[in-house]
């Protein structure tokens, strides 16, 4: 994974990037945070595995590998174990070949745990019941805001497909808006840093990960954390320090949260009006690695987070699943976004959708 979850292509991993399985003759990056669980999985080297998505590091590592990835409900999961990225915006979940894998793990790992405050204690309802049930007169909302003019042609066409496809098993198809879904990214990426730089400030070397001694505690401290931190890390420790520090809170940290409600604000409007919302996971397929346009200007790398971010911002639940290949025969995907802690109506719409859209892994 990339290191502390940060990244969106696992070159920010301390032991180096993970190859995706379909590279051919360049290697392309898996996506991440969580690209060493999708590059596994689609690779057959285990039946699952775990990852947490803060703002899209399951889903788009499972889009970017032809895999299935669901970001559960914010509380859905226990984070116990897991080192804090963005605490309020953290939530760990399955990544499976297809969607039942998908409900059977989410089965397991759901539920409260006494050791995660933030944990549900909503019942943990039977995932693998709902796949197959009928889904005429469910309502998809399509969001106009998720296809901006320079949408990859590709990934436009697949998204009308998907719609077909929920739409001759007897769903109806409705377009809906998201009016702040331009504010998405620059509050994701302030409030994410915010977070990160309060939770690391515990990183010091004393009790957990690495330890890097000096004559003084406070040397210790520093050597620790000069070395512990790769440079990716640091730069967001000190955007999140600089967007908290007096002076600029009210005008970075604040308004971001005052943005962050009224992006929450257009899903609950946009719910009152479709039972799931379709989109694409991400704008772009697997790239290389050290591709110069995703590195030269790390912005770049962000902005390939614009249609998971705003999920974890309002803290609803979402499944990727992959959708068919593109003309590199790269898998490319869509994302089902549901109410909050309703992820049997996701579930049950992606299990057909998987099943129309027939993709095989390779
Ligand atoms: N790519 C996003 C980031 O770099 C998401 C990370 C995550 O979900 N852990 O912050």
């Amino acid at each position: 994974m990339d290191e502390f979850a940060m990244g969106g292509s696992n070159e920010h991993s301390f032991y180096g990037p993970v190859i995706n399985p379909y590279s051919k003759e360049k290697p392309l990056v898996p996506g991440g945070s969580s690209g060493g669980s999708a590059a596994a999985v689609a690779a057959d080297m285990c039946a699952a595995a775990t990852g947490t998505d803060t703002g899209g590091s399951i889903r788009q590592p499972a889009a970017f590998c032809g895999i299935v990835g669901i970001k559960p409900t914010y509380g859905r999961c226990s984070r116990w174990g897991i080192m804090a990225f963005a605490s309020s915006l953290d939530q760990a979940g399955p990544m499976t070949k297809d969607v039942t894998d998908a409900a059977l793990m989410l089965k397991a790992m759901a539920g409260y745990d006494a050791k995660d405050s933030t944990s549900s204690k909503l019942p943990v309802p039977d995932f693998e019941k709902v796949l197959g049930q009928d889904i005429r007169g469910l309502k998809i909302g399509v969001p106009q805001e998720y296809r901006p003019d320079g949408l990859n042609a590709e990934i436009a066409s697949y998204w009308d497909k998907a719609a077909e496809m929920l739409q001759s098993r007897g769903a109806e198809i409705v377009p809906i808006s998201l009016p702040h879904t331009k504010y998405a990214l620059p509050v994701y990426y302030i409030i994410a840093p915010a977070e990160a730089s309060s939770n690391l400030a515990r990183y010091d070397g004393i009790r957990y990960g690495l330890r890097v001694n000096g004559e003084k505690l406070d040397d210790l401290y520093v050597n620790t954390r000069t070395e512990g931190f790769g440079a990716e890390v640091k730069r967001r420790i000190m955007i999140g320090t600089y967007v908290l520090s007096a002076g600029y809170y009210d005008a970075y940290y604040l308004k971001a949260q005052k943005v962050r409600r009224l992006i929450k604000n257009d899903f609950d409007d946009a719910f009152k009006k479709c039972d799931l919302i379709l989109a694409p996971t991400s704008p772009v397929a697997a790239f290389e690695i050290s591709d110069k346009s995703m590195n030269e200007n790390p912005i770049n790398m962000y902005l390939n987070d614009i249609f998971t971010v705003s999920v974890n911002l309002a803290g609803l639940p979402a499944l990727s699943l992959p959708i068919g290949l593109n003309h590199d025969g790269l898998p490319l995907a869509m994302q089902l976004i549901g109410k909050a802690f309703d992820e049997e109506t996701i579930f049950k719409a992606a299990y057909g959708l998987e099943q129309d859209a027939g993709f095989e892994r390779k």
